[in-house]
């Protein structure tokens, strides 16, 4: 199964996804993560460190595939999950949608492509252009991240449009909506009410989550590093669990397979009145 996790940037694509590569993994999947954001991180919670991207590999390598070996690119990560970057385009020059392209042609040349359960890419915002629209040529689910404000639910409208395009010659279905750093839903509530697709999981802010960034690692491998105190333990055990659970929930309905949809995007002026009093009064 081929996931594509789409959303503006900073929402939480690459936390949810981390977490989410390595909740399939504890479901006995064997899964490959694949950041397509020229940021690179998509993989640092598993890996602890910035592993070299394929682009950048393959420059140096004079773009000869055949110098290249599966170890050269693809990093084990915590849980067993496999991680790969593809790295940007130069900035200011170059197509994210070629960059995605080279990325699956080597790990095809490498017989890595078709050798997973779950190939999760992790893709850069909120596909303003084909180049990073292309993941999902791959896919069968796109998913998206969103908050509870305009700008994360304005994009996730977008990514719904380009999954609707798609799906027009590519058996993709969008699997659903994950709300992330919100405790209140009520403009995700709306969207979906007016743009019908399932919410996989809701979840808040979470400190723990910004900390295990800083430190380089998911949720899932810092409960395994522990206070020794009993008391402050076990509530550091139940509250890790508590929010691994989310993720585990969301494994779980994937691996369903669930019907997912084919959405019909709000055309923007809907959308401007749907999530804003002050069009509504106008
Ligand atoms: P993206 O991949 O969409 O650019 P990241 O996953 O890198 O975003 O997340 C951006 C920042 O937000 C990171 O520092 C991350 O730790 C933090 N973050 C993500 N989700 C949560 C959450 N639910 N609670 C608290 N912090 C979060
Ligand atoms: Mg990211």
């Amino acid at each position: 199964m081929k996931l594509a996790v789409y959303g503006k940037g900073g929402i939480g694509k690459s936390t949810t996804s981390c977490n989410i590569s390595i909740a399939l993994a504890k479901r006995g999947k064997k899964v490959l993560q694949i950041g397509c954001d020229p940021k690179h991180d998509s993989t640092f919670t598993l890996t602890g460190f910035l592993i070299p991207t394929i682009i950048d590999t393959l420059s140096a390598k004079d773009y000869h595939y055949e110098d290249i070996w599966p170890e050269d690119v693809i990093y084990g990560g915590y849980g067993g999950v496999d991680c790969v970057e593809a790295g940007g385009p130069p900035a200011g020059a170059g197509c994210g949608g070629y960059v995605v392209g080279e990325t699956v042609k080597l790990l095809k040349e490498l017989n890595a492509f078709f050798e997973y359960d779950i190939i999760l890419f992790d893709v850069l915002g909120d596909v303003v252009c084909g180049g990073f629209a292309a993941p999902l040529n791959y896919a069968d689910y796109c998913i998206i991240v969103t908050d509870n404000g305009f700008d994360a639910l304005f994009a996730a409208n977008r990514i719904a449009a380009s999954v609707r395009e798609k799906a027009r010659t590519h058996p993709l279905r969008l699997a659903g909506l994950i709300g992330n750093r919100t405790s209140k839903r009520d403009l995700i509530d709306k969207y979906v009410f007016a743009c019908p697709m399932p919410v996989l999981e809701v979840l808040p802010l979470i400190e723990e989550i910004r900390v295990s960034r800083v430190k380089g690692k998911t949720l899932f491998e810092m409960s395994n590093s522990l206070p020794t105190d009993n008391s402050i333990k076990n509530a550091v055990i139940n509250q890790n669990d508590y929010i691994c659970n989310f993720y585990l929930n969301i494994a779980d309905q994937l691996l369903t397979e669930p019907e997912g949809v084919i959405p019909r995007e709000l055309s923007d002026k809907e959308l401007f009145t749907l999530l804003s009093d002050f069009y509504l009064k106008v």
